[in-house]
């Protein structure tokens, strides 16, 4: 028997499959296998003028507009929905909205956010419900703009603003801080803590039958600042916690 390997061998005993002649290809109709694709040759008229052509295109943009920003100098506009800097809201009356519920810590894809509630407590009232938000961040070196974070916000407290301008050449200032995303105070609002309006509940607060500070709470700040001015050269006195 001849030896299978041998190259030299041979004849009815040679054991190597042998090739299937390769299928040709049926003839196409519509000219897919021609590399003109069909087309007619460009005449010789039209093969002296077609590099022409090319800078044709060349040099009418040399006419249109030049579409350069003059960023920083000159800020561009957004879409009204631009996902931008985060934004904690508050009530009308100064109250946070926050509860501290980490619904959107949860919901946030790239764990960009950490939230620590705690405990409204008799005279430290932040939010007119239970609990605050007593520490707030957004790393924006891992956020992605989702916008998933304040799709599960129970309270619309979290929003996005359309602020873009978030680079730095450090790490550290971009995670942002509660007081950092806080929506700044109106000017009929007033600074927590303070109790929430007379003869309301937290739902009336999401009703909207809340719409500015009452006198009581006014005066309820004003005595809070004039005692903290008392206090400021007290050794023993200590800031409510935040
Ligand atoms: S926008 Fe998206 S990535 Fe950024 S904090 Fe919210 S959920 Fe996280
Ligand atoms: S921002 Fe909204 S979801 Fe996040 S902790 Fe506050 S209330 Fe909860």
């Amino acid at each position: 028997m001849a030896d299978p390997t041998d190259p030299t061998t041979s004849g009815p005993e040679e054991t190597s499959p042998t090739r299937r002649p390769r299928a040709q290809a049926p003839a196409r109709q519509d000219g897919a296998s021609d590399p003109t694709g069909g087309k007619e040759e460009p005449g010789l008229l039209g093969q002296l003028f077609a590099p022409v052509a090319g800078f044709g295109v060349t040099f009418a943009q040399q006419f249109r507009k030049v579409p350069t920003q003059e960023y920083p100098e000159e800020k561009r506009p957004t879409a009204k929905r631009f996902h931008g800097r985060h934004q904690l809201n508050r009530h009308p009356d100064g109250l946070e909205k926050c509860v501290g519920c980490e619904l959107c810590a949860w919901a946030c894809p790239a764990d960009a956010i950490y939230v620590e509630g705690a405990d409204n407590i008799e005279g430290a009232r932040f939010s007119p419900g239970e609990r605050y938000g007593r520490v707030y961040q957004i790393n924006y070196l891992r956020c992605i703009f989702c916008g998933l974070c304040i799709e599960a916000c129970p309270t619309r407290a979290l929003t996005m603003t359309n602020e873009y301008e978030l680079a730095d050449d450090s790490r550290r200032p971009l995670i942002y801080e509660k007081h950092q995303l806080l929506a700044p105070l109106r000017s009929d609002m007033l600074t927590p803590p303070f109790p929430m309006a007379e003869g309301m509940e937290e739902r009336d607060y999401y009703r909207g039958h809340v719409t500015g500070p009452t006198q009581a709470q006014k005066d309820h700040v004003a005595a809070r600042e004039a005692q903290a001015g008392h206090a400021q050269g007290d050794p023993n006195h200590e800031e409510v916690p935040r």
